[in-house]
């Protein structure tokens, strides 16, 4: 086994990913038709390859945006030619030493480089992310903002599909959010869970009023307002089950946010993070401080999917409160071996790496290279 490669060329290929409802509403009126997407292919001095994908949620969602993934691979890019791709910590040490910030950019590469890894070892990725619990996990629904009635519906279709756990888009107007939650709840049979996010879409008072009205339904608020102030203030003002998602992008405001005990779930988003190797040192100090996660990504095809099955896999079933498999949302499948949700589970690959194999027809020539 040779342990002593190289890093002799990184590529990147934009891929659009339509979405099969036609569109995707959340807080704030922002939307997304069709996803822009990248997939990162790194190849070393001997010919292994690996995969990665970036797929930021539109513009607007976190400061990342799917241009930007392939302008700042190109800047970042040619800094990695020649390191070694299985030295995982060193390798985010030199990125982040190279090209301060903007983690998204970072999480393509630092995936492609997991897949490598297990390649060479012989490990799917989840074994060497610290181990495969059990058969498979449980998924959530993302329910698009649509009007109330339009959303119980979506949640009573995908129920019967398997799924158990259901994410609603709020962050609207207060008082058709109200009625979305009661409209929704009313579908959900015990065991289900019912999660409304307003994806900071909410001022205080807005916060304040849906949470009191819907005190007597038993639903997770996700991250109601735009700081993290101001959702603790929310958050120590209501009963709910409480999570927070945008403004937990560091290990230093999740230790704060523990201090405070400013919630009870955190959603840990790979390229959030900056890549695998990141988002498992936050899982992992979730796990230590005994705080469940929603783990996932800001959108994604297949090898986004696998990618999230992964670290899923590898998380204390106790700790994963849910995941998602974005490969099914959009129509276009862009690799073999990705992970497929069964009756609203699903399950990280057992081949080598993260088990898929992008189609190289339909991706095309990349749009970037680097070499
Ligand atoms: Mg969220």
């Amino acid at each position: 086994m040779k342990l002593q490669m190289k890093i002799r060329r990184i590529s990147a290929w934009q891929v659009d990913l339509p979405l099969r409802e036609g569109s995707y509403k959340w807080s704030g009126g922002k939307s997304v038709t069709v996803f822009d997407s990248t997939i990162v292919g790194v190849q070393t001095d001997d010919g292994v390859m690996g995969y990665g994908e970036v797929c930021p949620l539109g513009s607007s969602y976190l400061p990342s945006y799917s241009k930007g993934v392939r302008a700042g691979i190109a800047e970042l890019g040619p800094h990695l030619l020649g390191e070694n791709p299985l030295q995982l910590g060193y390798l985010n040490r030199r990125m982040d030493a190279v090209f301060k910030g903007h983690p998204y950019v970072k999480s393509g590469i630092d995936i492609a480089c997991w897949d490598i890894l297990g390649q060479v070892t012989r490990q799917p990725v989840c074994v060497l992310l610290g181990g495969r619990y059990g058969e498979d996990f449980g998924l959530y629904r993302a329910i698009s903002q649509e009007s109330p009635d339009a959303m119980a519906k979506r949640v009573a279709e995908y129920r019967r599909e398997g799924y158990r756990r259901f994410q609603l888009k709020v962050g609207g107007d207060p008082e058709e959010d109200v009625d979305r939650i009661r409209a929704v709840s009313a579908e959900l049979k015990r065991g289900d869970r019912l999660v409304a996010d307003a994806n900071t879409g909410w001022l205080l008072h807005d916060a304040m009023r849906v949470v009191r009205e819907v005190r007597d339904v038993d639903v997770y608020i996700e991250q109601p307002c735009l700081t993290y102030e101001e959702c603790l203030s929310i958050r120590r003002q209501t009963n709910h089950p409480f999570i927070l998602d945008e403004t937990i992008d560091s290990v230093d405001v999740l230790l704060r946010a523990k201090a405070d005990l400013a919630m009870d779930v955190v959603n840990i988003k790979i390229s959030k993070f900056g890549g695998l190797t990141k988002a498992r040192q936050v899982r992992d100090l979730c796990v230590s401080m005994g705080i469940a996660m929603t783990i996932e990504d800001t959108w994604g095809g297949d090898i986004t999917t696998a990618a999230i099955a992964h670290l899923a896999h590898s998380t204390p079933p106790e700790f994963l409160f849910t995941t998602t498999d974005f490969n099914s949302y959009v129509s276009l499948s862009t690799a073999d071996g990705a992970p497929r949700r069964i009756n609203g589970r699903m399950a990280a690959s057992t081949q080598p790496g993260l088990g898929i194999k992008p189609k190289t027809e339909l991706l095309g020539k990349p749009a970037l290279t680097i070499e």
